[in-house]
């Protein structure tokens, strides 16, 4: 709560300041105008763990059919260097004692601000032409959750999942009644058109064009997810999406569904996924991940490609999966040709990778 006051407080004076210095600027624009700044210095957090913790962080910009024939140069260093400077904004506040939830909020936020990403202000369209954004985030400590599903004026989903968990009796909200609760949280909220991106636009048409559906086997997903171990040894996973391109009818996938797309138990992981949501949830992904390792005893690993290579595999779905387990280690599992990914750790400098 305190965050997100803080924040409209931020922009309040800022839009005060501007509207003073320039009468023709109002308060939607300047918005706009700025929408890839790096959120760290927006949103306020505290240290609650010690100093000189142990942490661990690792996360997923999407997968799918992501290979080196179709990156030029500046294209794979832009993907290299957005992955490499929010693992070490994560880095630095982890260093500095955040917790898991404030890290995998500040993180997501910073991709969902950035327009190469399938979240937030890089969302994929519907067919019928909106951007219908979902997110999850979840806290291991109590397994206390909270999603937002179909909800397409909220500039941060992360966030707003973030307040449905701590300030809502609810765990999901879905569409208009998301965008309620959003207004009087004082969540940030932008105009539908502020997610319009020429790019998406076109993959939208095309699609629709080819009479492709939502799935296919060409589809790049580009959702982003983040799971963090703090300096306190508590786990989180968080996760935002646009969705599949050309989803239809209220289309909702796995990444707000607790389970299927996001999931974090202090006992043994916390779990962010991306790919096909459809199979992701009726395969309860990210919870068998951690069932696996309760119930079998399994290192990471092994749960996550025995899910990935096997289940997930066998049903006919792709995409893939990172996770970190109680003891900070970190996996990724992925049955794609790529998938956008990376870790940090507080013995382990920022490490990322695109291809398989
Ligand atoms: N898993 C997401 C969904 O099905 C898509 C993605 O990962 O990009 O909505």
């Amino acid at each position: 709560m305190k965050n997100h006051l803080t924040y409209t407080a931020i922009i309040a004076i800022s839009a005060a300041f501007l509207s003073a210095c320039s009468p023709d600027t109002d308060k939607e624009t300047m918005r706009v105008e700025h929408p890839f700044e790096p959120n760290a210095h927006l949103m306020e957090w505290s240290a609650s763990c010690p100093t000189n913790g142990t942490w661990t962080m690792a996360l997923h910009g999407g997968a799918g059919v992501i290979v080196k024939e179709n990156f030029t140069a500046e294209k794979e260093k832009a993907y290299r260097d957005t992955l490499t400077e929010t693992l070490q904004t994560g880095a630095d506040m982890l260093k500095d004692g955040a917790s898991a939830l404030d890290v995998i909020e500040v993180t997501i936020r910073k991709m969902e601000n950035d327009p190469k990403f399938n979240s937030g202000k890089g969302a994929v369209f519907s067919a019928a032409g909106f951007n219908e954004l979902d997110a999850a985030i979840m806290d291991g400590r109590d397994k206390n959750a909270g999603s937002v599903a179909s909800v397409k004026r909220i500039k941060n989903p992360i966030s707003l999942a973030r307040s449905v968990m701590e300030n809502s009796r609810h765990v999901m909200l879905i569409a208009e009644g998301a965008e309620t609760f959003a207004k009087e949280q004082g969540v940030e909220m932008v105009d539908p058109s502020y997610f319009y991106t020429e790019r998406r636009w076109k993959q939208m048409q095309a699609k629709v064009a080819k009479k492709h559906g939502a799935i296919n086997a060409e589809t790049k997903y580009g959702t982003v997810g983040v799971v963090v171990k703090d300096g306190c040894g508590n786990l989180a996973a968080g996760t935002s999406t646009g969705g599949l391109t050309a989803k239809e009818w209220g289309r909702v996938g796995d990444t707000p569904i607790i389970g299927a797309g996001t999931y974090a138990d202090n006992k043994y992981c916390a779990v962010s996924a991306t790919g096909t949501g459809e199979y992701f949830i009726r395969a309860t992904i990210a919870r068998d991940v951690c069932a696996r390792r309760e119930f079998l005893n399994e290192d990471l690993q092994t749960s996550m490609d025995a899910l990935i290579h096997g289940t997930l595999t066998d049903m006919g779905g792709d995409g893939g999966i990172v996770a970190i387990d109680n003891n900070g280690n970190y996996a990724y599992s992925f049955n794609t040709a790529g998938m956008y990914r990376g870790a940090v750790k507080s013995d382990m400098p920022v490490s990322v990778s695109i291809f398989k």
